[in-house]
């Protein structure tokens, strides 16, 4: 393990490439190995295989130390929206965005209709209507950029607000990644990753994660973790691991990849809107062509042979969807968005595949 005073000064891309590896001496591994083990000799720290595995560990480092606070890693992004919900007392209100992922929105949806909880939904871009939703709320979710309608949240002016209510404040960071967004540095309690997409990053492996400043909280998250056993799979940790090493070489391509084409979507003719937040790799494009814009959206997906017609994101590989083919997607999504999920290739061969699809799609 690195020192832990000189981690702290160094840069993203270097703890990305150091953090969680193995002492440096004779003999050992450069890398963690995969621990494949349900139990340990007894009276160590460990004991048993869902309390903790050391492969496990080795993604928390980088994660952790990422994001500034305490790691646990998860079985997918929704085991762990699913046991940060559980922290607050029945009858509680949690607000959050009504463009957050739609696992998020429906797992609340869920609570709500069993009387567990009240959920808030709010337009997270209202930063005043949002402050005052936080009144007595227990729990404040934010996601921001919202998932797929590409909203900006202010963090700290709600984290503030929020705290004064007396709520956890607990941001999704899925799509931004610590490389470009540090909410524990902003006024959050908790950052919560779905891993399957850009710090895994391959489309090979689903893990969830997430971070605390806190160690009380660390510790009550930890304490559900172990016995609710939401724990990550030993090869997934360590698929996630490996990806992790080359997240800032993998965002950096696909941010100026996922630039160059917003830019170039603006100014074409099959386009009515172009959604880019500025930074990051998702770019939401809406189909012009009002009541048809959903049938062309659905040619464009079909007659393209780089982009990939599938959802999730974050993959080195480009996909794209037509967002309202899900019947949860929310009302106010339009027909005939199509969120691209920009990867590393070759934006001119991104480019010209995705002009000949648009242009075939009217
Ligand atoms: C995919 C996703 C999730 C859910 O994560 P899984 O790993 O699929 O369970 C949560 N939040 C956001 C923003 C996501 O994109």
């Amino acid at each position: 393990m690195p020192d832990p005073s000189t981690a702290q000064t160094r840069s993203p891309a270097t703890t990305l490439v150091t953090a969680g590896r193995p002492a440096h001496e004779p003999d050992q591994p450069l890398n963690v190995p995969i621990t494949m083990a349900s139990t340990y000799g007894a009276t160590g720290g460990l004991e048993y295989g869902r309390y903790g595995n050391p492969t496990w560990t080795a993604f928390e480092e980088v994660l952790g130390a990422l994001e500034g606070g305490r790691c646990l890693a998860f079985s997918s992004g929704l085991a762990t929206v699913a046991t940060v919900l559980d922290l607050v007392g029945r009858g509680a209100t949690v607000v959050a965005p009504r463009h957050a992922y739609n696992g998020t929105v429906m797992q609340l949806a869920d609570l709500e209709s069993r009387g567990r909880l009240t959920a808030r939904l709010v337009d997270v871009t209202d930063t005043e209507g949002t402050a005052e939703a936080c009144a007595d709320a227990a729990l404040v979710w934010l996601e921001s950029p919202t998932n797929p309608a590409l909203e900006i949240a202010d963090i700290e002016t709600i984290a503030r607000v929020a705290h004064d209510a007396g709520a956890y404040v607990v941001v999704d960071n899925t799509f931004a990644t610590p490389l470009r967004q540090r909410p524990l540095t902003m006024g959050a309690d908790l950052v919560v990753h779905s891993a399957t997409k850009y710090l895994a990053g391959h489309g090979d492996a689903m893990l969830g994660a997430l971070v605390s400043r806190d160690d009380q909280l660390y510790d009550v998250l930890k304490g559900r973790r172990d016995l609710v056993g939401a724990i990550p799979g030993t090869l997934e940790a360590w698929l996630a691991l490996r990806g992790l090493r080359t997240l800032h070489l993998r965002v950096d391509r696909a941010e100026s990849n996922a630039r160059t084409l917003a830019d170039r979507l603006r100014s074409h003719a099959q386009i009515e809107e172009v959604r880019y937040p500025g930074f990051g790799g998702i770019v939401s494009i809406v189909l012009a062509g009002g009541p048809d814009a959903a049938d062309r959206a659905d040619r464009l997906v079909r007659s393209t042979s780089l982009w990939v017609h599938a959802t999730s994101l974050g993959g080195v590989e480009s996909t794209f969807e037509r967002r309202r083919r899900w019947k949860s997607e929310p009302a106010t999504i339009p027909e005939g968005l199509v969120r691209l999920s920009v990867g590393v290739e070759d934006v001119e061969d991104l480019w010209a595949d995705l002009e000949q699809g648009l242009d075939g799609s009217v």
